[in-house]
């Protein structure tokens, strides 16, 4: 046959593979834990919406919607059978980022009625259609968190200080969080005007997207990233300096909490974040050298959205915490994470046919015993089967050769020493629990001393 081609995958994706896996593991074990003891509520949400969701959110200008989403007509899908059926079905994305589903979760499942705040937060994939680079990919992991129905400034700062713990339990010191106020719907319409006012007169020395974020989303070039705006930004009228007394009042206020809370900030006046919905508090936390290109995660206020989704009025605040950005930055700075723990508490080693069975039986049992086991079926010599039980740190082995499947018996050998003890096979299970039991609750023990030292 003539070779074929391999299919590799997409620009953009990514596999992870178990060397990383071990770091996805930690990030998302303290994302979780951080989050649940912050009082939070975890859900699950698709990945796929209706388009319209996006538009009417993020905001069909954004370039997150405007040209990076991913979207797809169903009705042109080979087979489909919904060619007459409700347009607005059929025209489909994968979510860019997830506070829309949210947003929607809350209407639709009538939690306006819950007793507020309502803290929730899912962890899952997002799809942008950007040029992929180093921290961009077109498929990515968030963590997304936001709470409802509460408009104290306290909010913000534990939010913010939620994002802070988790990137402080993952050792990830050379971070900074940056905070900005972008004003309310009293106060955004004037500091718009001013913006205008300003970059009109510079048009010429404006990149061509910002030439049309003029017209559109004057506020959105102040976050512009390219070399040929930054000397005309650096002169652009500053949102603090402009928004009204009550949204200072609420800036201030969430500074003060962050202080109180032992949280650093700086405060970043051309910080306005890249989608339509955010009023007063935005924020973002970067890697101390890179702001403008990596962002690990960002968030704001977005009181009016839910009004303007058909909700009941109500304040909202959330943020996106980029998984695959965080990995990276452990990995890019050479951060050590905890030893995984063994997942293998228990190597069958076997030699000969009759022992093969035996082991793979028994292999099972202690399964069902939630003791967790591995066995190197391909390898066959016990020393190579040895070796692989030292790869995986299998606490114990048991070795069940010619001899022992005659004898119906079995060698039990603690990997941490070496010692080895013969056990008849019926006794096998019960004397590997209590094994197993007993070095668990002594490695324990260790830990605790080695804490309170
Ligand atoms: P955003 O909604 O753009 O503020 O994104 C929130 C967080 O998601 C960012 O701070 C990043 O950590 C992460 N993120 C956004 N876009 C990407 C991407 N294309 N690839 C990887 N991570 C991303």
């Amino acid at each position: 046959m003539p070779k074929l081609q391999p299919i590799n995958k997409l620009k953009g994706f990514k596999d992870v593979l178990p060397e990383d896996y071990v770091y996805w593991n930690h990030v998302l074990a303290v994302a979780d834990e951080v989050m649940l003891s912050g009082g939070f509520d975890r859900i699950d949400l698709p990945t796929m919406e209706k388009e319209d969701l996006y538009n009417r959110t993020t905001g069909e200008e954004t370039d997150v919607v405007g040209k990076e989403m991913y979207t797809f007509d169903t009705s042109r899908m080979i087979g489909s059978k919904d060619k007459k059926k409700d347009k607005d079905e059929n025209i489909v994305a994968l979510r860019p980022e997830i506070t829309p589903s949210m947003v929607r979760a809350y209407i639709e499942n009538g939690m306006q009625t819950w007793p507020k705040p309502i803290s929730l937060f899912t962890i899952g994939k997002c799809y942008r259609h950007e040029n992929p680079q180093g921290g961009r990919y077109r498929e990515f992991t968030q963590l997304d968190a936001e709470v409802f129905g509460e408009e104290d400034a306290a909010i913000d700062a534990s939010l913010i200080s939620l994002v802070w713990d988790i990137f402080q339990r993952l050792k990830m010191n050379d971070i900074e969080v940056h905070i900005n106020s972008i004003g309310c719907t009293e106060c955004k319409p004037r500091i718009k005007k001013m913006l205008v006012d300003y970059f009109k007169k510079k048009q010429s020395k404006l990149c061509e997207d910002c030439k049309k974020r003029l017209k559109k989303n004057p506020l959105r070039i102040l976050d512009c990233k390219n070399e040929r705006c930054q000397s005309t930004i650096a002169g652009a009228p500053v949102t603090i300096d402009n928004i009204c007394e009550e949204c200072k009042k609420h800036l201030m206020s969430v500074l003060e909490y962050l202080d109180e809370m032992g949280v650093s900030y700086n405060l970043t006046p051309n910080l306005v974040r890249g989608l339509d919905y955010y009023n007063r508090t935005v924020f973002e936390v970067t890697g101390k050298d890179d702001r403008r290109q990596n962002a690990l995660a960002g968030g704001g206020r977005y009181d009016y959205l839910i009004e303007q989704m058909g909700g009941e009025p109500s304040p909202a605040i959330g943020f996106g915490l980029g998984i695959d950005r965080t990995v990276d930055f452990l990995k890019n700075n050479n951060i050590r994470i905890p030893k995984p723990k063994s997942k293998v508490n228990i190597f069958m080693i076997q030699l000969g046919e009759d022992a093969k069975k035996i082991a793979l039986k028994k292999t099972r049992e202690l399964r069902k015993m939630d003791l967790s086991t591995g066995i190197a079926i391909g390898k066959d010599t016990i020393k190579s089967q040895l070796r692989a039980a030292d790869k995986v740190n299998a606490l114990f082995s048991v070795i069940i050769g010619q001899r022992e499947a005659v004898t119906n018996s079995a060698i039990i050998r603690d990997m941490r020493d070496g010692v080895q003890e013969t056990v008849e096979l019926e006794d096998l299970n019960g004397r590997l629990l209590n094994m197993v039991e007993e070095r668990i609750k002594e490695e324990e023990e260790y830990k605790k001393k080695a804490k309170s030292k």
